[in-house]
């Protein structure tokens, strides 16, 4: 099974796509996380990464693609994979088709997490981090509390909220997603593949749950 996982910042998006890989044993694949591992190791790919993900912009296609395609060639790629993070340009939804179609599959299932706007915020709003580097556990105030308020849960240290979880700001990321996403989701919503999931109880805890379970229902 193929899966393209789209859903807008705070939506629980990469939580959902990391459960649903794990109940189908398919790799999660999130260019996030290649970019993030590659500037860890400080490759030259890192450092070209960096230069746009620090200033707030889109690693450009030809790069993204490219590391994509590597990464479909590995053999564990074979019986399906969750996209993560990919694609985010309709050049890139393309070039992942051309790619699949070369190895003879194609996307199977493309789940929209379809959260509104008040809940996401309310979830950033309520978010807060490890402030130790090292381990950076993320917690919800309102639905994923630490045992003891401020504090983490794994390391002890303090938990602090992120400068730009603000309304303002969270307002215009979402805002920026919508208008990118645009395009996707007509392009899959095209080719019939699209599939909005509302998980029953958004705010709940067992949420992405819900939304993995609502996934493989549609499945059948
Ligand atoms: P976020 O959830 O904050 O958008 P991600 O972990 O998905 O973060 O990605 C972090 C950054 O990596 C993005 O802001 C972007 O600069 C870059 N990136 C990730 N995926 C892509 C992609 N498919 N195309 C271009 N840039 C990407
Ligand atoms: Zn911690």
């Amino acid at each position: 099974m193929y899966v393209v996982m789209l859903g807008a910042p705070g939506s629980g998006k990469g939580t959902t796509a990391k459960i649903l890989a794990s109940k189908t044993n398919l790799p999660h694949i999130s260019t996030g996380d290649m970019f993030r591992e590659q500037i860890k190791n400080q490759t030259e790919l890192g450092k070209l990464a960096d230069s746009y993900i620090s200033k707030g912009n889109l690693v450009p296609d030809e790069v993204t693609i490219n590391i994509v395609k590597d990464r479909l060639s590995w053999e564990d790629t074979k019986n399906g994979v969750i996209l993560d993070g990919f694609p985010r340009t309709v050049e890139q939804a393309e070039a992942l088709d051309k790619i699949l179609e070369e190895q003879g599959k194609k996307i199977d299932i493309v789940p929209e997490l379809q959260i509104t706007d008040e809940i996401i915020i309310e979830r950033i709003l309520n978010r807060v981090t490890c402030s130790n580097k090292e381990c950076g556990e993320i917690y919800n105030t309102k639905f994923k509390p630490s045992k003891i308020e401020g504090v983490c849960d794994i390391c002890g240290a303090k938990l602090v909220s992120r400068v730009d979880d603000n309304r303002e700001t969270i307002k215009e990321r979402l805002k920026t997603y919508y208008q990118n996403a645009a395009g996707i989701i007509e392009y899959y919503k095209q080719k019939g593949v699209l599939c909005p999931i509302c998980p029953e109880d958004p705010t709940a805890e067992d949420a992405s749950e819900q939304a993995v379970k609502a996934i493989l229902e549609q499945r059948k």
